[in-house]
């Protein structure tokens, strides 16, 4: 696997402080903040602060501890939105677009949460 990390990425500059962000939860392991060009009345992108392109990247590389707090961290912001089913939100989507057929604009792993309206179907169309 090769994943060569673009450490002048727009995500890794919000983590450096280089770059404004509206943080809803930082942790030791991760950073969620308000999408810039919200898709949805809530928006937020949930990142891990370790140099992980994507997904399958971070899945393969990050330790167990990166793993475990990046997982609480998505489902914390879950609690803040106020979005789980089980606790009487209406749901949401988790989103992580991956590579060229995922259309990944930015090359930092980052799950996007978005809820608050009814989202439609996950895809709008096959081609
Ligand atoms: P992708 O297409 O890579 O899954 O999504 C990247 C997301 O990052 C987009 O939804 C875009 O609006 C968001 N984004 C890009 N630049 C910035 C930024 O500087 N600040 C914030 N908060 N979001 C950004």
């Amino acid at each position: 696997m090769n994943n060569p990390y673009d450490t002048e990425n727009i995500f890794a500059k919000i983590l450096r402080g280089e770059i404004p962000n509206d943080t809803v939860l930082e942790t030791e392991h991760a950073l969620a903040f308000r999408d810039i060009q919200p898709q949805a009345p809530q928006h937020v992108l949930v990142i891990p602060k370790g140099p992980y392109v994507n997904y399958d990247h971070f899945a393969h590389t990050a330790s167990d501890a990166e793993i475990v707090g990046y997982t609480r961290a998505i489902g914390k912001v879950c609690e803040m939105l106020g979005v789980q089913p089980g606790a009487g939100g209406d749901g949401y989507r988790m989103i992580a677009n991956t590579g060229s057929d995922g259309v990944q604009e930015v090359p930092h792993l980052h799950i996007h949460i978005l809820g608050g309206r009814r989202l439609g179907r996950m895809l709008q169309s096959k081609t």
